[in-house]
């Protein structure tokens, strides 16, 4: 889909870049404090004239912007963790890029719309402006160039930018340094030992006892499409691989891995698995974001 040569989804970049400027030139005039970043969405909706408010009603998921008195105003769940607060309101704060929060009285979400459904693609374009405003583009990619591509340099990014980990490693992704696919692996996620019986029947995978997992999603940068690769959401790994180890040992584990495709066919890569919290889990493993390099 294009609008003027560029792709909708750039031209909506564009835009976010454009507001965040203005936010921003009006902040470093007024605020000697500012040093961006993080960017403090507060602070940027406050420059671009929208109010704010903390509120602890049940009904609001996350978040929501609606026009009261004339001035587009959000409202917001403060006691959400810190980096999902700062997105939801820049989710809110993208709304106001498109006309049609204006005539919303009240923008609710009661559930988010899926994205082949109008609102959905909506939701999807203010996600892609949320991520613009939270980790601009070139300083971002300036940033990784600067510290390099993997796992191990998430967290210093997550803090710089006040984003949380698995919203900085997408954002590697689209950066697009390496040839690398990345996955999410989620404990509560995984299939039954039935439903990977009659999966490993029809990838014709070898019977003897390596370790499934199923992948929540699975992203591929450009290079790695670019290199003709395909990457299963269904991954059939060795027993004592670093996805699991890493979602057990709440550790960055890295090492080599070789990946059975099924029907005969594997591809051996170099992964880094990075866990998502370093909180236990009931559950004995946590998620688990897996860099995938092929080798
Ligand atoms: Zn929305």
């Amino acid at each position: 889909m294009t609008e003027g040569g560029a792709t909708l989804e750039e031209s909506v970049r564009q835009r976010a870049r454009a507001k965040l400027a203005e936010a921003d030139q009006l902040l470093r005039a007024v605020d000697e404090g500012w040093a961006p970043p993080p960017f403090d969405p507060l602070l940027v909706a406050l420059a671009l004239g929208i109010r704010c408010a903390p509120v602890a009603e049940p009904w609001l998921e996350d978040a929501m912007i609606f026009v009261q008195e004339g001035r587009p105003t959000i409202l917001y769940r403060p006691e959400r963790p810190r980096a999902r607060t700062s997105f939801n309101i820049f989710h809110e704060i993208a709304h106001t890029l498109f006309p049609d929060y204006l005539s919303n009285p009240r923008y609710r979400h009661p559930r988010r719309p899926r994205l082949f459904e109008p609102e959905g693609r909506l939701e999807y374009l203010c996600d892609l402006a949320a991520t613009e405003f939270l980790m601009p583009m070139d300083l971002f990619s300036a940033d990784l160039k600067a510290s390099g591509f993997g796992a191990g340099r998430a967290e210093a990014l997550a803090t710089r930018y006040g984003a949380s980990l698995e919203a900085v490693c997408l954002r590697m992704m689209e950066v697009d340094a390496e040839s690398c696919a990345l996955v999410l692996v989620e404990p509560r996620r995984q299939l039954k030992r039935g439903e990977w019986r009659e999966l490993e029947r029809w990838m014709e995978l070898p019977p003897q006892g390596g370790q499934r997992l199923r992948a929540t999603y699975a992203v591929l940068s450009e290079r790695f499409r670019r290199e003709g690769l395909t990457f299963p959401t269904c991954l059939a790994l060795g027993q004592r691989n670093c996805l699991d180890r890493a979602a057990r040992s709440r550790k960055l584990v890295a090492g080599p891995e070789r990946l059975e495709l099924g029907r005969g066919q594997s591809q051996d890569f170099y992964v880094e698995a990075l866990p998502l919290t370093t909180h236990p889990s009931r559950r004995g493993r946590v998620p688990v974001l897996g860099f995938f390099y092929p080798r």
